[in-house]
């Protein structure tokens, strides 16, 4: 396994591996999984199904500041680069990039990536700036690693829509997987913040899976935004800041006529850790 830091560093290890210009003109394939560390099972299911799609798999590690707003926990994001380094190893990860700041961005920088309107809502009406702050990010690892594929999880289901969007509407070379939720035994998605709960602040965030496994089990719009919506109720110490149920594609929230897939997401605190999760619902 090949650690680089920089641009330098990636086109050194693209040459030892064998990597070609790309999948289409006769070099192997490679598959990135961007991610900010303090990798669990959810990222290493990523990185296995990156491993299906590609013969080569390269693992970004990289706390991305320009996606923390000011008051959240961009330093104190936990931080835990050699047991990383050791799951990356052990899921036969290729390449690992993990830039530092300075490296990924000038002192002067001026330019990003507008997330437009569906960046503004939702996640985005919550975290403005955060995904404009995400797409910089993985546009920028795009250029560097140049990848063939890029996996992404389902968990964080408005910037696995937006990336779709931004390949689209920029033209960017590279397949977009998505890869399900790995949860715990009793239904709380897995994320690197969980390791901030604690053991009451556990018990109050399985509220959000619950109210979202009760939404799933229903059909119509206001039925399924009720029944989540109650248990979510039911949980004192959750401050909910949105539960809603939206369009896959744009995430604008669905009329009382639509039917189809939908996705139902939920953002919540618990003390001071902000949570989201989200399922996939049939609409009818
Ligand atoms: P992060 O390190 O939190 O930025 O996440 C890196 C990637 O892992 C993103 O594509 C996330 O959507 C994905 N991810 C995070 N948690 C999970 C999970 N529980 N199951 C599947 N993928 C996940």
């Amino acid at each position: 396994m090949i650690v680089a830091d920089d641009r330098a560093g990636l086109l050194k290890a693209r040459e030892a591996l064998g990597i070609g210009a790309g999948a289409s003109s006769g070099g192997s394939a490679l598959a990135l999984v961007p991610t900010m560390g303090a990798l669990h099972e959810g990222h290493r299911s990523l990185i296995r199904l990156a491993r299906e799609r590609a013969a080569h798999v390269a693992v970004s590690i990289f706390v991305n500041p320009l996606q923390f707003g000011p008051a959240e926990d961009y330093s104190r994001y936990p931080r835990t680069f050699d047991a990383d380094l050791e799951v990356c190893a052990a899921e036969g990860v290729g390449v690992v990039f993990a830039p530092s700041v300075q490296d990924m961005y000038l002192p002067d920088r001026q330019v990003g990536v507008s997330a437009g309107e569906m960046g503004s809502v939702v996640e985005g009406e919550f975290r403005p700036g955060h995904l404009d702050g995400v797409l910089t990010v993985v546009l920028k690892l795009f250029n560097l690693v140049q990848p063939d594929v890029a996996v992404f999880g389902r968990k964080d289901a408005q910037q696995l829509a937006m990336i779709r969007r931004m390949v689209a509407d920029l033209n960017l070379p590279v397949s977009i997987v998505g890869g399900p939720t790995v949860r715990e035994p009793d239904g709380l998605a897995l994320s690197s913040r969980n390791r901030y709960l604690s053991p009451d602040d556990r018990t109050a965030a399985l509220a959000l899976s619950r109210a979202l496994e009760a939404g799933s089990g229903r059909r119509a719009p206001e039925e399924i935004r009720g029944a989540a919506l109650a248990v979510l109720g039911a949980e004192p110490s959750l401050a909910v800041d949105y539960l809603v149920l939206v369009d896959p594609a744009t995430f604008a929230e669905v009329g009382d006529d639509y039917a189809g897939e939908a996705i139902l997401a939920v953002a919540a605190r618990v003390g001071s850790t902000r949570l989201i999760d989200n399922v996939t619902v049939d609409v009818r």
